[in-house]
């Protein structure tokens, strides 16, 4: 990926990266409602919305995937480095997203490689299916590097109990008001993954993204999900072609 390329993802990622500042050139994010805006219920047309959107349709490592059939290999193991920090609850106009302070130290280490978390947000219903099943919703929490290489981690929310950090999400963007919250705690115990090489599963569905799907997933209340309908329902890109690429995994 060149280096606009690099900056047009963060840029869609939507949080205020620093990286992106050096290449002033870079497209902007998509607004809602603007020439470039998209839909979920329109997958098929994202490639021709807008020329940067191509990869949408003549891309071959697009995301999300069914993750199946993995290979077992000695990956490194993800080292989260999050901690309380205030945060920001959007609704992007596409999903609600929590947003981090730019410059800040909430990381993932992977393989002697750190990442900044700029955000996270969520799909309802999942967007990765694990052997064919998906979940309830997925959360993804976005990670980028100071050459901005975009790192994703995924995990899987099923009904359960009652999620305490997910409820001051929740309050938080009712209230609009900013919260603390500890990322990790929608982080499962079990933090083995999946991995893979992919893109944005957004337009414009930039390559180059380095996924990591948890085998642990996180429980929420029905009522919860309900909440989250209320302001999104569907938004989740249909799976992709894994056209031969090689998932593997770290047990
Ligand atoms: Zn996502």
């Amino acid at each position: 990926m060149s280096g606009a390329r690099r900056c047009f993802a963060l840029a869609v990622c939507a949080a205020a990266l620093t990286a992106c500042a050096t290449t002033p050139s870079a497209p902007k994010s998509p607004k809602a409602g603007g020439p470039c805006d998209w839909s979920y219920s329109n997958q098929a047309a994202w490639p021709t919305i807008c020329p940067q959107y191509a990869a949408c349709g003549n891309g071959s490592r697009q995301s999300p995937i069914n993750v199946t059939g993995a290979l077992a290999r000695s990956l490194p193991a993800l080292e989260f480095a999050y901690g309380p920090r205030q945060v920001t609850v959007v609704d992007t106009g596409h999903d609600i997203q929590v947003q981090l302070p730019a410059g800040g130290s909430t990381s993932l280490t992977v393989g002697g490689r750190t990442y900044q978390l700029a955000q996270f947000h969520f799909h309802e219903p999942s967007e990765h299916t694990v052997n064919g099943q998906g979940a309830a919703m997925e959360v993804h929490f976005v990670h980028a590097d100071q050459g901005g290489e975009l790192t994703v981690v995924g995990v899987l929310m099923r009904p359960g109990a009652h999620n305490a950090a997910i409820q001051s999400i929740l309050d938080a963007l009712r209230t609009q008001q900013p919260t603390f919250l500890d990322p990790a705690s929608l982080l499962p115990a079990d933090r083995s993954y999946e991995g893979y090489a992919g893109s944005l599963t957004t337009p414009p569905c930039t390559e180059g993204v380095r996924w990591h799907v948890l085998h642990g997933s996180i429980e929420l209340s029905g009522l919860q999900i309900a909440n989250f309908k209320t302001y999104y329902s569907g938004n989740a890109r249909r799976i992709q072609d894994p056209n031969g690429r090689v998932i593997l995994t770290k047990e």
